[in-house]
């Protein structure tokens, strides 16, 4: 049976870490990073993400700021509190909580956030930054945190990832391929899969690593797994649950655990595998941007 990886524990310690680093930079340097979240209307997912990214925040001693804009604010107003946000010296991250109403562009909204506090990786400089392999030091990418986190995980498991034939399932921008760009940079070799790949589970059992980012409830199947193989699975899902009652629901991920997890040596359970890494990857971001805007060094966390 496979070992679970405990995304709840890393992640507390890597957040731990990162408080640390932040009451240094307040006692060395009088600095404290910030990170501002700005929601626009009320989806009920997106008003407990932002809730919970804001205790964090200030969890791990940040300056945390939140704007909360009425769904009906146009694209305009948006894009004018972003610049407004972009020009703000306490600001050092800034994140616009996806997703935004339709009336808005996610593209626009992404494009006008500075690529310097774009804390969720997803600007264009960074996508590309990231491309180039700059990650690590000056001019270097603020890489997207799902992906970030999952990377962790698999690093924290299986030590040196050299050699090691990932497959990624999902190529989308926000986890697929900053996921393939991560672990090529760990010197992985690398398959990106997708809806049009031919026969996924052939593909899939020649992983040593498996990261699932489709959004699918268990989709991957035990016999996709290759015995041995790590499995990272970024899905989450919501299912029924009649089990547990009338009307109740649970979450899963992309890949069917019981099962996988007869074949795997390490898997991530959902929920508690690389949910709680994404938020501390946030402030991890947050923290490497702000010492970035001040010249310091980025410290080793
Ligand atoms: P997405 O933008 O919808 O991308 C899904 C990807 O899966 C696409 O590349 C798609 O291929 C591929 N795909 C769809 N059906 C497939 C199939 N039958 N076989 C193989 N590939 C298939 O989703 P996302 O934003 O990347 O998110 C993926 C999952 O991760 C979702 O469950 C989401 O909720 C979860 N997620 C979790 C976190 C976290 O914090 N843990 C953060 C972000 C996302 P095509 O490109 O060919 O369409």
């Amino acid at each position: 049976m496979a070992s679970l990886i405990d995304g709840k524990l890393i992640a507390a310690a890597l957040r731990a870490c990162i408080g640390e680093a932040v009451g240094q930079l307040q006692a060395q340097h009088g600095l404290t990073p910030g990170l501002a979240v700005v929601l626009v209307g009320e989806d009920p997912a997106s008003q407990v993400y932002v809730r919970n990214k804001g205790i964090a925040t200030k969890e791990a001693g940040m300056k945390s700021l939140e704007f909360r804009l009425p769904a009906d604010t146009p694209q305009e107003d948006l894009l004018d509190k972003v610049r407004a946000l972009n020009e703000d010296s306490e600001v050092h991250g800034i994140l616009v909580q996806f997703p935004v109403p339709a009336h808005i562009s996610q593209k626009a909204v992404i494009e006008t956030i500075s690529p310097d506090k774009d804390v969720d990786g997803l600007h264009p400089v960074n996508a590309g930054r990231l491309a180039s392999g700059l990650i690590e030091g000056v001019g270097a990418a603020l890489t997207p945190c799902t992906p970030q986190g999952s990377v962790i995980l698999a690093k924290q498991t299986l030590g040196d990832l050299t050699g090691k034939h990932a497959v990624i399932i999902g190529r989308s921008n926000l986890v697929g391929k900053p996921v393939a760009q991560l672990l090529l940079h760990e010197n992985c070799t690398v398959t990106i899969a997708h809806s049009r790949t031919a026969d996924l589970p052939r593909l899939c059992r020649s992983a040593d690593i498996l990261v699932a980012a489709v959004g699918i409830a268990e989709m991957v199947q035990g016999d996709w797994v290759k015995p041995g193989a790590c499995v990272i699975d970024v899905g989450i899902n919501r299912i029924d649950a009649p089990e547990k009652g009338v009307g109740k629901t649970r979450l899963v991920g992309d890949v069917a655990f019981a099962a996988a997890s007869e074949n795997a040596a390490h898997i991530t359970p959902v929920p508690g595998g690389v949910g709680p890494m994404t938020i501390a990857c946030l402030l991890r971001n947050t923290l490497i941007a702000a010492c970035r805007k001040h010249g310091l060094p980025e410290m080793d966390i």
